[in-house]
């Protein structure tokens, strides 16, 4: 490193170096062998009055650089027999003397040199164990003498950085990788002279240029005995984990951006008390958690007592009344509370009891300041919050939506109302003629009554006909009279069981002048024993009406357009296409209908009418979808040929569901 705070020393360590890739050779202990025999020939050959025997020490020497301790020990051996041969074969016999001292003293140094060889051997050894460990450690760990001179340099090195361990050995090193220090040089040194060790974030290049962000850690191993003091350097890369929290913190920013400045009211829950509770609620042996959410209204109210709120936007602060966010902060706020929203709160909690991740529904509160508020909310459990740790609920404010759903369901009240009055109007003919019959009848019966009262003989039982016919057509007139007012009033809906058959028949009786004066036949098919459904017969009638008179218009416009004149019927179909529904279909054959327009036909004010006003189907629809049921209109196609596409006028149908037993 340098500038390090003590002196260079250029010796790399012989230790960490045994790890490296020049290791063991071999050829050491390869020459062993012939040595060993050379030795034993000059010490059996030749009376030299030294101890040549000793000259077996270099060959254990030779054999521990390159063999493990168990091969020093038999090598260590076979020499001191090779030496014990050789004095055999020279001074057997000889009395105690030179020659024995000689053998002692070869005999003791083999020992002594087999014995250091081994344990220095063992030594290196775990050395080169922990080297190669060192090696095999993904951080990096380089040894710098106090010169900066690199002296170890681990294969984690070798990977990040790109260099050898050839190559980096002898560079130096804050050079070759242009460290960047987050503090002032001086400050590592400072750190390292007195407490020994420097830990911080770097920068370096590596070979290819690419910078790392690395986390290191520096030691000061100050010299000893021979060795010279150096820096052990390790250190982790943490571009990657950097990348990784960088892009955490910026989805953070991101998702808080979005949270504050959503346009949906959001509250960021901690719902585990909660969870913990329904818990213990089965463990106490419940085994419908959510029977008894929807049951216990005081269970509910101590659920919700549970929830913390961690957090609000802005949305939602505005949305509530609050002023600031700290006041919805913490416990739900009891002031927001309502019936529906507890009901509701009952519902969903228990929803997610059952495995929902996400649930919604439509409930109100209030807010702060006691204005009623309609909301859409909707409870989300993240993934990873698996005892409900954080529920995110968001709330949409449909209030405004739902007063304008209001007054829009009260504007189509008038308008109903104005389209029966009109289509009275329509009908005023046909009334005054309905009536007016029964009312002749009525006349011509009283006067034949008359006649045959002032008789001379009386005719008391054909008096009482005359009367009879009198009461029944006067019943009639006054029933015709009632089914008029009944369409003219301007009742509130009434639900009431009633059969389908009888509405339709009082519709036909009110437009029979209309049938007659176009010529049109009409067929009328009723399945029989058809249950009664449940609804509001005047506005049911209505809806027949409508559908009977657009038929009839249909039907005169297609008389005056054609040559030869269609087929002048219409048919009314009551049916029962499966056990909970009944169906009307009205069928003309018509002018039918241009295919650009068969979505349209419903929308409120479409008319392809000189003088209609277009609203009767889109009453129609509105009054049988609120019955529960549907209506849908099609185009007839016949082989005749009439028209383009072969359309022979139209049907329009209704279903309405058949009333429930009990209901
Ligand atoms: P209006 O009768 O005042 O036009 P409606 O809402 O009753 O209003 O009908 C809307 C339109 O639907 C009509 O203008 C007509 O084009 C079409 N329509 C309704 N009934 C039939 C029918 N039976 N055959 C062909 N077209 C029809």
């Amino acid at each position: 490193m340098t500038g390090s705070p003590q002196k260079a020393s250029s010796e790399p360590r012989a230790a960490l170096r045994l790890a490296g890739p020049w290791g063991r050779s071999g050829w050491r202990a390869a020459m062993a062998l012939p040595l060993a025999a050379l030795v034993f020939l000059v010490d059996s050959g030749t009376s030299l009055p030294s101890a040549v025997a000793v000259l077996y020490a270099g060959i254990v020497l030779l054999v521990a650089e390159d063999c493990a301790p168990r091969t020093v020990l038999l090598t260590g051996l076979g020499c001191a027999l090779l030496a014990v041969g050789s004095f055999l074969a020279m001074h057997y016999g000889e009395p105690w003397g030179a020659s024995h001292l000689r053998l002692a003293v070869s005999l003791a140094a083999i020992a002594f040199t087999t014995l250091l060889a081994m344990r220095k051997g063992s030594a290196e050894r775990i050395l080169g164990q922990q080297a190669e460990i060192l090696d095999l450690t993904h951080d990096t760990v380089i040894i710098c003498d106090a010169d900066d001179i690199i002296r170890y340099w681990n294969g984690g090195a070798e990977k990040l950085y790109g260099w050898t361990r050839r190559e980096a050995i002898g560079a130096r090193c804050q050079e070759l990788l242009g460290t960047r220090f987050p503090v002032p040089f001086g400050e590592v040194e400072r750190s390292l002279r007195t407490m020994g060790t420097w830990s911080g974030d770097l920068v370096r290049t590596r070979r290819d240029g690419q910078p790392v962000e690395l986390q290191t850690r520096l030691l000061w191993r100050p010299a000893t005995g021979g060795r010279r003091g150096d820096v052990i350097e390790t250190s982790a890369d943490m571009t990657e984990r950097k990348r990784a929290d960088a892009s955490i913190r910026s989805a953070e920013h991101r998702y808080r951006l979005i949270f504050q400045n959503a346009g949906v009211a959001i509250w960021e829950n901690d719902f585990s008390r909660l969870f913990t509770a329904l818990e213990g609620l089965e463990a106490s042996g419940v085994t419908d958690v959510r029977a008894h959410l929807l049951q216990d209204r005081d269970l509910v109210r101590r659920l919700v007592g549970m929830v913390t709120v961690t957090d609000v936007n802005e949305t939602a602060v505005a949305l509530f009344q609050a002023g600031e966010r700290g006041r919805l902060l913490g416990a739900v706020e009891s002031a927001i509370s309502t019936p529906e929203a507890e009901e509701t709160f009952s519902r969903l909690v228990a929803s997610m009891w059952d495995g929902d991740g996400r649930c919604e529904a439509e409930t109100s509160f209030q807010t702060l300041a006691g204005e009623r508020i309609d909301v859409l909310l909707r409870l989300t459990i993240p993934a990873e919050a698996a005892r409900w740790e954080r529920v995110l609920v968001t709330m949409l404010d449909v209030t405004e939506r739902n007063r304008t759903q209001q007054a829009l369901t009260r504007t189509l009240a008038e308008l109903a109302h104005a389209s029966r009055v009109s289509t009275l109007g329509q009908m005023a003919a046909s009334i005054a003629h309905e009536v007016n019959q029964p009312l002749s009848a009525i006349v011509t019966y009283g006067e034949a009554g008359r006649r045959w009262l002032r008789r001379e003989a009386p005719g008391a039982e054909e008096t009482a006909a005359c009367l009879g016919h009198m009461l029944d057509n006067g019943r009639r007139a006054a029933d015709v009279i009632e089914r008029v007012r009944a369409l003219s009033r301007k009742s509130v809906p009434r639900k009431e069981r009633f059969a389908l058959c009888e509405v339709v028949d009082a519709s036909l009786v009110l437009i029979q002048r209309e049938l007659a004066t176009g010529g049109i036949t009409l067929r009328q098919t009723m399945e029989a024993g058809l249950p009664e459904v449940l609804g509001d017969r005047v506005q049911i009638q209505q809806v027949i009406m409508n559908l009977l008179l657009n038929s009839v218009q249909a039907l005169t416009q297609a008389m005056t357009d054609a040559v030869d004149g269609p087929s002048r019927v219409l048919v009314i179909d009551v049916a029962r296409p499966d056990p909970d529904t009944i169906r009307v279909a009205v069928r003309d054959r018509g002018v039918g209908i241009a295919e650009k327009d068969l979505g349209l036909l419903f929308e409120p004010f479409f008319t392809t009418k000189s003088n209609g006003m277009g609203i009767g189907l889109s009453i129609c629809r509105s009054i049988v979808e609120s019955h529960g049921g549907r209506i849908w209109a099609s185009n007839n196609r016949g082989d005749d040929g009439r028209g383009d596409d072969g359309v022979v006028g139209a049907t329009f149908q209704f279903t309405l569901p058949v009333a429930k037993e009990g209901a």
